[in-house]
């Protein structure tokens, strides 16, 4: 069966699912995403992500094509048409079709794609059992009164040098500083760190995407009676935590053995991280978290 992408109402074969070279979200980067994880038939933490994709476009005073009830049905239709169960949904609004100038005004419409696909692992199963290696990149993140990644925006340009950066370092990704040097968060996920049981993360104040999965990961961290702080980390820090890991809807949680090639602790994931990765697929599984795809769906079945 081929992939079918929604654009605008429409279904799409993914060869044929085309905007136009004038849409400013490929010209200027203009537009803003979400990216959604469905497991076992169930769309985990929807309202979440469309709470965040309504704040990201509110920020660029951008108007949503549909309602956030609408663009909800239109995933689950998505998912439906393509008969998946475990997907990966990747939903995008860009700016529209304007004039080649980056002035938003003359873009009429927004529009809205929805692409659904079977999913891999992000960093392959090996990555998860032997942990992440990553270094920490020269390029900055955007400071806050930039264009700053708070906005789940369609400019990843900032990420994607930081992790040819990476590439060029044989590590399997990037961790970025803020502008004043302290850790702010990978290119695609939030950054943790454990020191002395105490769960410290960069504060949701300095320009980090607010990640769906950090929220799940405080909350998880309370449960469990955990001292959490949200506060600044310097790379010092960083390197010489107990435990260090990753969090992100596609990632989910993963652990960090090695930063700039120094082993984080005794460079074996760490007992409070596999707590973590455990309590975290609890939740995924938990369909009080999760919206369901299919009416009377079966999860045994
Ligand atoms: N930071 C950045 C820059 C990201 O792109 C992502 C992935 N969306 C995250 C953090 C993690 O956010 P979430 O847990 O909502 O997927």
């Amino acid at each position: 069966m081929t992939t079918k992408i929604f654009i605008d109402g429409t279904f799409y074969e993914k060869s044929e699912a085309k905007i136009s070279v004038y849409d400013h979200g490929l010209l200027y980067g203009d537009g803003i995403y979400e990216g959604l994880r469905c497991y076992s038939g169930y769309v985990f933490q929807m309202k979440e992500h469309l709470n965040r994709l309504k704040r990201s476009a509110n920020s660029l005073r951008m108007k949503l094509p549909y309602s956030v009830e609408e663009i909800g049905e239109y995933i689950l239709e998505t998912l439906k048409i393509n008969k998946l169960q475990n997907a990966y949904i990747r939903l995008l609004v860009t700016r529209g079709v304007g004039n080649i100038g980056p002035d938003p005004k003359t873009c009429k419409n927004t529009s809205l794609i929805i692409i659904v696909e079977d999913l891999p692992n992000v960093h392959g199963q090996s990555v998860k059992e032997i942990g992440l290696s990553l270094v920490i990149a020269s390029t900055r993140r955007d400071a806050v009164d930039a264009t700053s990644h708070e906005i789940k925006s369609l400019n990843y340009l900032n990420s994607v040098v930081a992790r040819m950066e990476a590439n060029e370092y044989g590590a399997d990704d990037a961790i970025l500083l803020d502008p004043r040097g302290f850790i702010s968060e990978s290119t695609i996920c939030n950054v943790f760190m454990i020191d002395n049981d105490k769960l410290i993360t960069p504060s949701a104040s300095n320009g980090i995407l607010q990640g769906v999965t950090r929220k799940i990961i405080i909350e998880i961290a309370r449960e469990l009676s955990m001292d959490v702080e949200q506060r600044d980390i310097t790379p010092f820090q960083l390197i010489n935590a107990n435990e260090v890991f990753l969090t992100g809807t596609h990632a989910e949680v993963v652990g960090v053995t090695r930063i700039n090639n120094i082993e984080i602790s005794n460079g074996k994931i760490g007992e409070i991280t596999r707590k973590f990765i455990h309590k975290f697929q609890e939740r995924t599984l938990d369909s009080t978290f999760s919206t369901p795809v299919y009416k009377n769906f079966n999860k045994d079945k």
